[in-house]
């Protein structure tokens, strides 16, 4: 289905028959959707989902926003792009909170979605099913290149897409890797900003597996026997 609200519709219009077409609206009627805009860090995520929330604010639709509050960059009370633009923002501490805090708005938007678990899942659904305009940011992929969830989750669920891709900081390729630049597994780095950089495919170096622990060593040897 085209969205309505970016430019990049003109190829999902292509792939409906006239048929198809000729039954469906153009963009939503009576009725909630998502929007998930996803991709690596420094992709313009947060720069769109402000972008799109600001239309609505101008359009006077009630606008609810929301963060995890493990994100403190910047600021507490804004969602802040690296370009720093900014717009005021709800601190939560689970996606539950939400369903309570947006129940009068029209439009619900959520950065940083990757932090919120796979709870978000089911509130973004129960949002939608009661009409309203849901538009989650998030990365889609951890540090080893692996799906972070619920982004994965949101996708399927979405009535709408947008991967933001960022520029390769080796190659100038489009850039769809965030590479951790210092070690640590911890699969979260809040705030360290510096130790990452957008890296396309064939640059992306992927962390190597941490060793097996003593524990788990024991247990292959015993299934071998
Ligand atoms: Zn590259």
């Amino acid at each position: 289905m085209p969205c309505p609200y970016n430019s990049h519709s003109d190829f999902s219009f292509q792939i409906f028959s006239i048929s198809a077409f000729s039954l469906m609206h153009p963009s939503p009627r009576n009725t909630g959707w998502l929007e998930v805009i996803c991709g690596p860090m420094f992709s313009g995520k947060t720069e769109e989902l402000i972008r799109r929330l600001t239309r609505a604010q101008i359009a006077k639709q009630k606008v609810e926003i929301f963060k995890p509050r493990i994100d403190a960059r910047y600021a507490t009370t804004e969602i802040v792009s690296h370009s720093r633009l900014a717009i005021p923002s709800r601190l939560v501490d689970n996606p539950w909170e939400i369903l309570e805090l947006a129940r009068e708005a029209e439009v619900v938007g959520v950065d940083e979605a990757q932090f919120l678990g796979l709870d978000l899942v089911p509130v973004v659904q129960q949002l939608a099913d009661d009409g309203k305009r849901v538009i989650c940011a998030g990365l889609d992929t951890d540090y080893r290149g692996l799906p972070f969830e619920p982004i994965p989750q949101l996708l399927c669920v979405a009535e709408y897409i947008d991967k933001t891709l960022a520029i390769c900081m080796q190659c100038g390729n489009p850039a769809k890797h965030t590479q951790r630049l210092v070690e640590s597994t911890e699969r979260i780095l809040v705030g360290q900003y510096d130790s990452y950089e957008p890296r396309c495919r064939k640059c992306f170096v992927p962390p190597q597996p941490a060793p097996p622990s003593a524990e788990q060593l024991a247990l292959t040897i015993n299934k071998k026997r």
